[in-house]
């Protein structure tokens, strides 16, 4: 059943309110329209009579969680149901065409289809050459025009600017300057500009994990970018990861420049995880074809279920035959990629939760969940891998006010869980309700609303 907006009382539910606070028990969460109006304890929060109340004793409210890279892409690959059944309530979109993003956003925000909220960037930017295959999400700039681009972006109502790889430092530093004027955070995809160069010129979240590539050793340095397809870039982190010493002096300065110019880091790694998953089952905690997901598969629709066990299978195959040395330098890599994520954040720096989909085998709002828990892995508390997907989001889009935490005025969106995320980060797949700007769902219904073909 769909309730709303109109006026909701949350009762006796423990209360994780994004922040960082300690959990709240026993606590009062009312909503009026498509706003959270009071946040309290049980006993010292009144609730006007006769409005609808929803029993939470016994639950867990968390604000809604926002995936801080996406891909709205194609029609066909857009589910905005499948975000929202999964918790989902916000994303931002990394790299597309203005027209699609704004017809998408006006689906969800009419309400002919459920769906999260939609931030977006735009297209990617790319100074050189656009590589063809990702033309659907590109736009080619001329250095010169950098300003330009950028006004033009922030005029259509832009949530921030992306920078692609061919960017170089100094158009990479001319678009954050610009982009910062008008209120805006730049988010960068690297490889023309470098490892910490990136933060020097301004950027306020590095995408992945090629700001690493700076420690690669001498002789192993990625072709020029335009060389390689964007495919490659992936692989070739993978070539020499398992080699590093993530205590190595180098390893902290970078660490280093990125938290001193405040640049965070949005690892994406569940879309590595897909990568070990491919050479054995033996390293399941990573693998794409995890239990939880295969209990998914029937829920979702038939395309997207096609097309990810495709994936699944495509990966084993390009497995079979790997040497153990292969394997082993693999696993290596995959545990240096979680303990450089740990590392940065243990040095204080700021991590946020993205997922990249829909790339290689990653589903919608899903693969969030799996993002969380492998940041906890990496070392992120509970507490902080759920900050990484609220409030460090809505932060670093400067939206504090709107999204990322549960607090009067802010927008209402809510999920309420079965169990408790704190004592185990994968209590986040047993939702129940997801409420999203004051709107009441649950996810059986949500995913019942799926295109069936
Ligand atoms: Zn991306």
């Amino acid at each position: 059943m769909t309730v709303g907006p109109g006026a909701l009382a949350l009762l006796g539910a423990t209360l994780i309110d994004g922040t960082g606070r300690p959990p709240l028990a026993e606590a009062t969460v009312l909503v009026a329209g498509d706003r959270v109006t009071a946040v309290g304890p049980s006993l010292t929060t009144p609730v006007p009579p006769g409005i609808p109340a929803v029993d939470g004793r016994g639950k867990f409210l968390i604000p809604g969680l926002v995936d801080m890279h996406v891909h709205v892409y194609t029609p066909d690959r857009w589910h905005p149901e499948l975000f929202l059944a999964a918790g989902v309530t916000t994303v931002l979109d990394l790299g597309g065409q203005l027209r699609d993003l704004t017809a998408y956003r006006g689906a969800v925000t009419s309400g002919a289809r459920p769906g999260p909220r939609i931030l977006f960037t735009g297209p990617m930017l790319e100074e050189g050459e656009v590589y063809p295959g990702f033309a659907g999400f590109c736009r080619h700039v001329e250095a010169d025009r950098i300003e330009a681009e950028v006004d033009g972006l922030a005029d259509a109502g832009v949530d921030g600017i992306k920078l692609y790889v061919t960017t170089r430092p100094e158009t990479a530093r001319r678009a954050c300057a610009r982009a910062h004027a008008r209120g805006l955070p730049v988010f960068m995809h690297q490889h023309a500009t470098w490892g910490a160069e990136a933060a020097t010129a301004g950027v306020d979240s590095v995408e992945h994990l090629n700001v690493f590539g700076q420690l690669a050793p001498e002789g192993l340095r990625m072709a020029e970018p335009g060389k390689l397809t964007p495919f490659e870039y992936g692989g070739w982190l993978w070539r020499w990861f398992g080699d590093l010493d993530p205590r190595a002096d180098h390893v902290r300065r970078l660490y280093d420049a990125l938290i001193g110019a405040a640049t965070a880091l949005d690892p994406t790694l569940v879309l590595y995880a897909s990568r070990p998953g491919a050479l054995g089952d033996d390293v399941g905690d990573t693998s794409v074809d995890d239990p939880e997901r295969t209990r998914l598969l029937p829920l979702l629709p038939p395309s997207v279920a096609k097309e990810l066990v495709g994936r699944w299978a495509e990966r084993r195959a390009a497995a079979r035959g790997a040497s153990e040395a292969t394997r082993g330098r693999t696993r290596r890599a995959w545990e240096n990629m979680l303990e450089v994520v740990g590392g940065f954040h243990r040095a204080g720096g700021l991590v946020l939760a993205g997922t990249d989909c829909p790339n290689v085998a990653i589903v919608s709002g899903y693969s969030l969940h799996r993002e969380l828990e492998l940041l906890v892995r990496a070392g992120l508390s509970p507490m902080e891998a759920l900050m990484a997907a609220t409030r460090r989001p809505a932060e670093r889009l400067g939206r504090r006010d709107l999204f990322g935490t549960i607090a009067p005025g802010c927008s209402a969106d809510l999920l309420v869980l079965a169990a408790d995320p704190i004592a185990d980060i994968r209590n986040v797949r047993r939702i129940e309700r997801v409420i999203a700007r004051g709107v009441a769902h649950t996810p059986a219904e949500l995913l019942s609303a799926l295109p069936k073909s």
